[in-house]
């Protein structure tokens, strides 16, 4: 599972992402070439992280 999240909701991301799958989240900084053409999950917004697990 992988969540994109904008700066406002990271934290619901993080939270939302052990919610769901019960596992330690891995946030990273997506790649500026990625930030253009990914949405956060939860807005409207440019993504700035990805939330994964290892
Ligand atoms: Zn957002």
């Amino acid at each position: 599972m992988k969540v994109y999240s904008c700066e406002s909701h990271i934290d619901h991301a993080l939270d939302m992402f052990v919610a769901e799958t019960k596992e330690f989240p891995i946030m990273d900084k997506l790649p500026d070439g990625e930030k253009l053409s990914t949405k956060c999950s939860y807005c409207e917004e440019h993504a700035t992280y990805i939330v994964s697990s290892k």
